[in-house]
């Protein structure tokens, strides 16, 4: 089959699925504290992910990440990281990887092994219980780091992910660096994205150019350049002194839309073209309607020729920082 392509002539070939919009914590940058959930009739099955998730995967698809909402948090979850790591067994998919908060991996690490995951990534925005309790509001730093060891153990190579806070971690980012060295993992710190309304939270107080974060880690690190690229918004450097890749995920202030050969499905199948724009196709009711995925081959090649050119995301104090009104939780990070 033709691989899938936008207008643009880029690849699609990274899909990022949403399996659940519901989580454990409650991010002050991501989730207003009483967030409501969708109800279960809309969301999609693990069985329809499956085939969807599959569909995408024969239409050339390599990499797949599984996201949310916490993904760990659903029920049945690792029967489906089971059942499509049968497509990196045959071959189909180079990757099958997790972005997770790290809340549930002490219990699912080997699991994910298992499966066939080699790779995940873990959301941990500080190393201070206090903060950690603050930040998440009802999550718990030591149950974060006995998973991020669990999965160490496992086998899984790791990769911190870290939304850089004005006035919260800023004071941080040496000892983020250092932790990680120690531990051989990554680190990406990520700036914060104007998505979904979070109430009285203002991101810009909570917004802090990566520009700074990497003036500042100079400072004391030796910042070595690198042409690392994963296809995605992240800009790579290695660290001389711990030997490890420091990542910066800066939408904001960067344009990395014109080699963006990624789209991201809701968890109500509703497939997002691009992370900073509302455009986006349903794809649940041409799954729903026809066992035959004739329907929903079509559907996705439609959609993906509508990939927009790039984003459109502006921090300001007229639009108070909300250039698209889903979360981040129900697009899937
Ligand atoms: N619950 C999982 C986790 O926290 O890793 C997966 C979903 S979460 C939405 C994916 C990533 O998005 C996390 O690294 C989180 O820190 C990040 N994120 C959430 N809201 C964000 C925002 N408004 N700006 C930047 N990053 C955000
Ligand atoms: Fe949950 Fe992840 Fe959002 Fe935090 S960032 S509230 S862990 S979905």
């Amino acid at each position: 089959m033709t691989p899938l392509q936008d207008s643009f002539g880029r690849t699609v070939s990274y899909l990022r699925v949403s399996v659940t919009d519901r989580c454990g914590f409650r991010c002050v940058y991501c989730m207003a504290e009483d967030a409501g959930f969708l109800p279960k009739a809309e969301v999609l099955s693990l069985e329809e992910i499956d085939r969807l998730a599959s569909v995408f995967v024969g239409l050339g698809t390599r990499r797949l990440r599984l996201t949310g909402g916490e993904p760990l948090v659903r029920p049945g979850i690792m029967e489906l990281v089971r059942s499509l790591g049968r497509h990196v067994r045959s071959g189909a998919l180079d990757e099958l990887t997790l972005t997770t908060n790290g809340s549930m991996l002490f219990k699912h690490a080997a699991g994910l092994v298992d499966a066939g995951v080699k790779r995940i990534n873990v959301s941990l925005d500080t190393l201070d219980p206090h903060k950690f309790q603050v930040i998440t509001r009802w999550g718990k730093l030591a149950k974060v780091v006995e998973g991020i060891q669990a999965a160490k153990d496992a086998g899984l190579h790791i990769k911190i992910n870290t939304v850089a806070l004005k006035g919260v971690n800023d004071d941080e980012f040496h000892t983020m660096i250092e932790w990680c060295g120690e531990r051989g993992f990554d680190l990406t710190f990520i700036e914060v994205m104007p998505l979904g309304d979070l109430g009285d939270v203002s991101r810009l107080d909570q917004h802090i150019p990566l520009t700074r974060v990497r003036a500042e880690l100079e400072t004391r690190w030796t910042l070595e350049d690198t042409d690392h690229r994963t296809g995605g918004p992240a800009r790579y450097v290695r660290v001389k002194e711990t030997g490890r890749r420091v990542g910066f995920i800066t939408p904001l202030t960067h344009n990395f839309c014109e080699s963006c050969n990624r789209v991201r499905l809701t968890c109500t199948g509703t497939l997002c073209l691009c992370l900073g724009q509302e455009d986006a196709a349903d794809l649940r009711t041409p799954l729903r309607l026809s066992d035959d995925d004739g329907l929903l081959i079509d559907a996705v090649r439609a959609a993906v020729r509508r990939k927009p050119k790039g984003h459109d995301f502006i921090i300001d104090r007229n639009r108070h920082g909300t250039a698209v009104s889903r979360q981040m939780s129900a697009t899937g990070g």
